[in-house]
């Protein structure tokens, strides 16, 4: 996509141009043309409400009143939303370029108004085509190929282009999300190995699954057990500061289909099952990003990367395995086989990575979507410092984080009669037993445990969400990490 800025009287001809009202101040001082539809009541501001009109003559084809809501309840995320709707309402028109007009706000400084439309226009600018056939031919996606801001100054433009390659980093995650379980694993590695070749700040390396045997790395060969694929763990790192010794290690959930395991998932519970693998996704999205950005941090991805299939070698229910940090588990469930391969991946990096915090992400329990569900995270820390960055991350970026307890007594449910744990503790706190087993795995290191399941993959398009993946948490941790870049 090409971004441009531009004067009002100097802007070039498009297809759309976007105006945008705040509600109870819709007046058509700058377009005189406007004014019988203003007057008619029919467009008044509403956050999301749109309306075409066609102009006689002028730069565009035709102009777009974006409602923005009421000024005084504006944020950033009223911003996102508003111009998501306009972004839809292009693509259903098929326009390719666009001039937009960014509106003023004592709330909100031009800057952020300009971010935040800008944000919610790329995230929006999304289409998922590769797996379509006849049907793409017969009705092609057309997304906007180019944007001029009107009105924005030239120094703009690096927030403008720093958005967009955060909004890459989205993309990637969907991209690997929406494909095909088959192919997950190889583009994940794929992925991780072709960025490292790229860039001179990041090294990637890659234990297949001799190397997983020999690091005794018993839990995620007891889960890809039933698999024809094999694992392996992935280790892509960015170290954007060298001089510092602050290393932030996020770990990613791989699991590129869950089945269940033999404790087989029934009915539609497999249908959105090749999204289990966005933990890992998102790690390594989140490391590609920063890298792309060149925040002066050191971050590191880990992804333990498994099919949890089904077959006669499958790992059994009552069956106990070893973890790589000698921990042994009884396995009660193997559709809990996300806690097992982050278990392995957890203690491995607290061990060997010299970590000043560790952060997973995982599509781990269902309790979670009970508890939260689709558009709320919830997570999982005794660090107050590092949950207090993550909701002010969590605000900024309008993606939805709950911090939910560690309650210790609930250990007892994870205990063993013949092993040190079980790998399922019952449904009741699901998501808090998921948290407690993980807890075992990382040690005295400073950890967050972040239960994405409910927003990573969605079922139908919401403002600038895309259906199906919708790389949540790459923002997210963006923010995350330049708060700790500026400690
Ligand atoms: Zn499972």
């Amino acid at each position: 996509m090409k971004i441009s800025v531009a004067s009002f009287g100097e802007r070039p001809k498009a297809d759309l141009l976007i105006v945008p009202f705040w509600e109870g101040h819709v007046d058509a001082h700058r377009f005189p043309m406007l004014q019988p539809l203003v007057s008619s009541g029919d467009f008044k501001g509403k956050q999301g409400e749109t309306a075409f009109f066609y102009p006689e003559n002028g730069s565009e084809t035709r102009l777009l009143l974006l409602g923005l809501g009421k000024e005084e309840k504006g944020s950033l995320e009223s911003i996102r939303r508003a111009y998501a709707a306009a972004s839809r309402a292009a693509q259903a028109k098929k326009v390719r370029s666009a001039n937009i007009l960014v509106p003023t706000s004592a709330k909100l400084s031009h800057e952020q108004l300009l971010i935040a439309a800008a944000e919610s226009l790329f995230l929006t600018n999304y289409s998922f085509s590769k797996l379509k056939g006849d049907s793409l031919k017969d009705n092609p996606p057309v997304l906007l190929e180019q944007i001029t801001w009107i009105d924005v100054e030239k120094s703009s433009l690096n927030h403008l282009e720093r958005a967009k390659k955060i909004v890459d980093g989205v993309f990637f995650v969907r991209n690997l999300v929406n494909d095909n379980a088959d192919d997950k694993t190889a583009a994940l590695k794929e992925a991780a190995s072709h960025f490292a070749q790229n860039h001179s700040h990041v090294t990637t390396e890659i234990f297949d699954k001799k190397r997983l045997e020999q690091e005794k790395m018993g839990l995620i060969l007891a889960v890809n057990r039933g698999s024809k694929q094999e694992p392996c763990l992935i280790i892509s790192s960015y170290k954007g500061n060298p001089a510092s010794k602050e290393h932030i290690v996020l770990v990613g959930k791989g699991i590129t289909y869950d089945t269940g395991g033999l404790n087989l998932k029934v009915g539609d519970g497999m249908l959105t099952m090749k999204s289990d693998m966005a933990g890992a996704a998102t790690v390594l999205g989140t490391v590609q990003t920063a890298a792309s950005l060149g925040l002066k941090i050191n971050v590191t991805a880990v992804a333990p990367v498994t099919e949890n299939g089904i077959d006669g070698t499958s790992y059994k229910p009552g069956d106990v395995y070893r973890a790589y940090n000698g921990k042994t588990v009884e396995i009660t469930n193997t559709d809990a086989e996300g806690r097992l391969v982050l278990g392995d991946a957890l203690s491995y990096a607290a061990k060997n990575l010299a970590p000043s915090c560790l952060i997973d992400f995982a599509t781990l329990t269902g309790a979670i979507v009970v508890a939260l569900g689709e558009e709320v995270s919830g997570f999982f820390t005794d660090d107050e410092n590092l949950s207090k960055d993550l909701m002010k991350a969590s605000k900024q970026t309008g993606e939805l984080m709950w911090r939910m307890p560690i309650h210790p007594d609930y250990k007892d449910a994870m205990k063993s009669e013949i092993a040190d744990l079980v790998n399922s503790g019952g449904r009741d706190a699901g998501s808090i037993k998921g948290a407690l087993f993980l807890q075992e795995f990382v040690g005295k290191t400073p950890w967050v445990h972040i239960d994405f399941a409910g927003p990573t993959y969605v079922s139908k398009p919401k403002h600038y969400n895309t259906a199906k993946g919708t790389g949540f948490g790459v923002r997210l941790m963006i923010d995350f990490l330049e708060r700790r870049e500026r400690h």
